[in-house]
C-alpha cells in the first residue's frame, strides 16, 4: 500500500519533481488540488525553516492531513547570500526569467562564481507535531541562463562535478542530487516521512 503525503505548493515544477522522486519509493503525493486549493500564506519568515513551517502549519489544518511542505532559495556568495530568503521575489513576485537576470547583472564581474541551493522540508501533522529536513547542493553560476529545463534559477546554476546548468541537465539527473532530493532522503532516513 503507498504511502500517502500531502504536498503544500502552487509551484507545478516542485509537484512534479516530489512526484519523480518519491513515486518510485512506494508514495503517493497529494496536492492542492486534492483539497480544493492552497490556503494563502505570506512568506515573510526570516529563515527557509520559519517559511516551510509557516507553509505546511496553514495546510496541515485547512486540509486536516500531515502535510509537507518545501522552501528552497539560492545562495549566492558574491551577493553575501542574496536571493536567500527572497529568491521568489527577488526583483519581481514570481518572475522566474526577471530575478534571474537581476542576480546574474548583479554578480557581473564576480570572480568567485559560488552558489548553494537550500532547501528545508516541514512536516505537519494536524495535532501540531512539527518536523523538518535540509538538504543542499553546491554549484556555481554561469554568468549567461542555459536550457530550458528545471524552473527558476536553474537555466544558470552548474552543480558541483557537472559542466552544465540544471536547465541542460536532464530532469532525472536533477532529480538525483539535486536540494530538494537531498532534503527528501535526509526526511526519509531521519523517519520524518
Ligand atoms: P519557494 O520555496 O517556492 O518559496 O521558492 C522560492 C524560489 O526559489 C522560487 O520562486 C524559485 O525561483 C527558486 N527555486 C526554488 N526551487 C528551485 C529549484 O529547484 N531550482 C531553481 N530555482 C528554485
Amino acid at each position: 500500500m503507498s504511502k500517502k503525503i500531502a504536498l503544500a505548493t502552487g509551484n507545478r515544477h516542485k509537484l512534479e519533481e516530489v512526484r519523480a522522486i518519491l513515486e518510485p519509493l512506494g508514495y503517493e503525493v497529494l496536492s492542492s488540488d486534492d483539497f480544493g486549493g492552497l490556503p494563502d500564506v505570506e512568506e515573510d519568515g526570516l529563515t527557509f525553516k520559519e517559511n516551510a513551517l509557516k507553509k505546511a502549519r496553514v495546510c496541515a489544518k485547512a486540509w486536516n492531513c500531515p502535510v509537507l511542505a518545501d522552501d528552497t532559495g539560492l545562495e549566492v556568495k558574491a551577493l553575501n547570500g542574496e536571493p536567500g530568503v527572497h529568491s521568489a521575489r527577488y526583483v519581481a513576485e514570481h518572475d522566474f526569467a526577471a530575478n534571474l537576470k537581476a542576480v546574474l547583472e548583479k554578480m557581473k564581474g564576480a570572480a568567485d562564481r559560488s552558489a548553494r541551493f537550500v532547501t528545508v522540508l516541514a512536516l505537519v501533522s494536524p495535532d501540531g507535531v512539527e518536523k523538518t529536513a535540509e538538504g543542499e547542493v553546491r554549484g556555481t553560476m554561469a554568468t549567461e541562463p542555459h536550457g530550458e529545463g528545471g524552473f527558476g534559477y536553474d537555466p544558470a546554476f552548474i552543480p558541483e562535478g557537472y559542466d552544465k546548468t540544471f536547465g541542460e541537465l536532464p530532469a532525472a539527473v536533477k532529480n538525483s542530487m539535486s536540494h530538494r532530493a537531498r532534503a527528501l532522503q535526509n526526511a526519509i532516513k531521519d523517519g520524518i516521512i
